[in-house]
């Protein structure tokens, strides 16, 4: 359990880390984590993640500036679905389910704080996707023409930073278990969206879609809900 909880918590950090990249190159991809304040190197005991978070009192060490929460709350979630990865068996392989879980918290997060998506996550996630797991490129066509349609015929109801993921998702998810992730991510987004509208009477509030896209993966890969 303690590996599992290690290993994501320090992938998710690391795709995190070059989700705030505005250009990418193979050398950035190496290189130390900086301070996103001062710029400053940071040394490697201050990069565990979650406890360097608390330890610092969620401020950074070097300049004493007030860390985002984002990165709280994303090392905290990859830590649960590690330990839940311990406890519970999923529908998808191991490698796919990491893979596809990371990638969508890391997205989530993003949509979350900036109501946009670094497309080049989409990009990496792909590339190291249809190396490491196994991937449905037909259906993969089918879908991704579909939901291209659906935005064509329905700008408004949806961004195309969700399309592109459900998009991604085809090419790894085979279509039964991505039908139900698309039921729980509207039935989802649908109850908040309500619940928002009913607190807020605010009827051109935007609401991420990604997260709950996240929480659909991980509700039906977990199997919580029988189908
Ligand atoms: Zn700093």
């Amino acid at each position: 359990m303690i590996i599992n909880v290690i290993f994501c918590s320090v992938l998710f950090s690391f795709l995190y880390q070059i989700s705030t990249f505005s250009t990418l190159s193979i050398r950035r991809l190496f290189k130390r984590s900086q301070c996103d304040l001062c710029q400053k190197v940071l040394p490697l005991y201050r990069l565990i993640p979650v406890v360097s978070y608390i330890l610092q009192c969620g401020r950074t060490h070097c300049c004493k500036q007030p860390l985002h929460y984002s990165y709280f709350v994303g090392e905290l979630t990859a830590v649960v679905i590690g330990i839940c990865l311990y406890h519970f068996d999923v529908i998808l392989d191991d490698t796919t389910f990491l893979l596809l879980v990371l990638v969508l918290l890391t997205l989530a997060i993003n949509d979350l704080v900036t109501l946009s998506i670094p497309l080049h996550i989409i990009v990496i996630a792909v590339i190291c996707g249809v190396v490491l797991a196994p991937f449905y490129l037909p259906q993969f066509f089918i879908i991704t023409f579909v939901l291209h349609c659906f935005f064509l015929l329905f700008k408004d109801a949806i961004g195309y930073g969700d399309i592109l993921v459900f998009s991604y998702l085809s090419l790894f998810v085979p279509a039964p278990h991505l039908l139900h992730i698309f039921m729980i991510t509207f039935i989802l987004a649908g109850i908040i969206g309500l619940l928002h509208w009913l607190i807020h009477r605010n009827v051109q509030a935007k609401l991420p879609l990604i997260p709950f896209i996240f929480l659909a993966l991980v509700i039906t890969s977990f199997n919580i809900i029988p189908f």
